[in-house]
């Protein structure tokens, strides 16, 4: 049975790498009737923080792996199983497997001339007994080769010799991360290790030490970096890379799930945007291709406008119900008008691609006075245009019944008299209206708007 498992290191908001990385490991539980395991990896008490792990948790929840899933299994604590990580370090001693070491850094740069070479093997046979400061070296075979089986990037094979004989407890006695992640690998019983390219280098060692335990080594697949425009690896002091930043920003969880679960791996057909249950049924782990993945923003943005564009107007009115209220939204409480929203939210929802845009979209109907743009005035209010605002005035002021279509002939014919297509005409009356050049479509915001307001508005400005 397919045991697999997402094991992040919170120490640090969760990034949408780890949300692909725990996305296609959920997507192989899934499709195979697996168990997906879910263990914090907090070993390291100085970068942990106990928030950092409740963010793991809800951000995973508001993808939709959730611990009450029958197919979930933990969340598992590291920190809780350190016993066994000792246990294992024992035993690889015990076994012959690994030696005491009392070599500083600095001693095996001296005798190898170089400090990139890594162990020269110095303390393999002089059968040291552990003292405090002693570190604990698993002792690598001099011959033969580990292949890996890595199902997306084909089998690497590492010579045993280029392995250094790495170092698995500390002078302490405390066992390192390479250890405790394998030991609880084998004690979770997981069958495929699905992570990061950026562990590939740690994974013979841990393959040896799979095999050095008495265990089948699992299947891996290591999956590809995911890099920025520029095909930087995507990094936090450069990019824009937590989770709770997009969903704060109005990306749905659902286009981003979506998006993430294109990260190096296509759903076939030309097609991409689908709902989780097809994904999941098409996904296999050795479809992922091993070329780096493009986060790309603006194509996520992009879905997210055809998630919101297919929602049911309910269910729109719902989600973006937290950017009509502060601290999102500029107005108060008793300035929001529920039916003028109502009134346009069907208008709104063709064209926002995330739901935070729907703040400055409406924000005209609810703010005493428009919002002061200085760039779309500069633009907008330039004669001829802006001269005619006061004809514009006159026309409304008169004008019956108060509606959309009426509004827009009469600014047709307004603009006509100046010389002007309706698109010059109208922008000066949506910037004296709205504060803004772009918005919603002009005339059916006039009418929702209300006569009073609109007029008072190109009053001020006129004056
Ligand atoms: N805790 C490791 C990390 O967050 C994951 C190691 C693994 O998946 O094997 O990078």
């Amino acid at each position: 049975d397919v045991r697999v498992r997402f094991a992040p290191s919170p120490t640090g908001m969760f990034h949408v790498g780890g949300a692909r990385s725990a996305l296609f490991n959920w997507a192989v539980a899934k499709h195979t009737g697996g168990v997906f395991v879910l263990r914090i990896e907090d070993t390291d008490a100085a970068r942990n923080k106990p928030e950092w792990t409740e963010g793991i948790l809800s951000a995973m929840a508001s993808l939709g792996m959730h611990a009450d899933d029958p197919t979930f299994e933990g969340p598992y604590f590291q920190s809780k199983n350190v016993a066994l990580h000792t246990q294992a370090a024992a035993r690889l001693f015990a076994a012959g497997r690994a030696y005491y070491c009392d070599c500083t850094r600095d001693a095996v740069a001296a005798r190898t001339g170089n400090a990139q070479t890594g162990y020269d093997g110095f303390c393999r046979d002089r059968a040291l007994a552990y003292e405090p400061g002693r570190a604990l070296r698993f002792r690598t075979p001099d011959e033969g080769e580990t292949h890996v089986v890595d199902l997306i990037r084909g089998n690497p094979t590492f010579p045993n010799a280029a392995i250094e004989d790495f170092v698995v407890a500390r002078g302490d006695g405390s066992p390192v991360f390479l250890l405790a992640n394998v030991v609880d690998d084998l004690d979770e019983g997981i069958t495929h290790v699905i992570r990061g390219e950026e562990h590939l280098p740690n994974t013979p060692k841990q393959q040896l030490l799979w095999e050095a335990l008495g265990a089948t080594p699992p299947t891996w697949a290591h999956l590809p970096v995911i890099v920025n425009e520029r095909r930087q690896k995507l990094s936090k002091r450069r990019d824009k890379v937590a989770l709770e930043d997009y969903l704060a920003d109005g990306i749905l969880p659902e286009a981003m799930v979506n998006y993430l679960m294109l990260l190096g791996w296509a759903p076939g057909n030309d097609e991409e945007i689908l709902p989780f249950d097809t994904l999941v049924e098409r996904f296999d782990i050795a479809d992922v291709n091993s070329s780096s993945a493009f986060f790309d923003v603006k194509k996520l943005t992009a879905f997210n406008g055809e998630y919101i564009r297919a929602m049911s107007p309910e269910a729109f009115a719902v989600a973006v119900g937290p950017w009509l209220r502060a601290p999102h939204a500029p107005w108060s409480e008793e300035q929001f008008d529920a039916a003028a929203f109502a009134a346009v939210a069907p208008l709104a929802q063709t064209r926002v691609a995330t739901l935070s845009e729907i703040t400055a979209n409406v924000d005209f109907l609810f703010l005493d006075t428009p919002v002061d743009d200085a760039q779309s005035w500069a633009k907008a209010m330039k004669d001829p245009a802006r001269a005619l605002l006061p004809d514009a005035r006159a026309a409304l002021a008169a004008l019956e019944p108060w509606a959309a279509e009426p509004l827009k002939e009469a600014v047709t014919a307004v603009g006509e008299r100046h010389g002007l297509k309706l698109g010059k005409a109208q922008a000066p009356v949506r910037v004296a209206v709205t504060g803004r050049t772009i918005g919603l479509p002009l005339f059916e915001s006039l009418q929702v708007l209300g006569r009073e307001r609109t007029l008072a508005r190109i009053d001020a400005a006129i004056a």
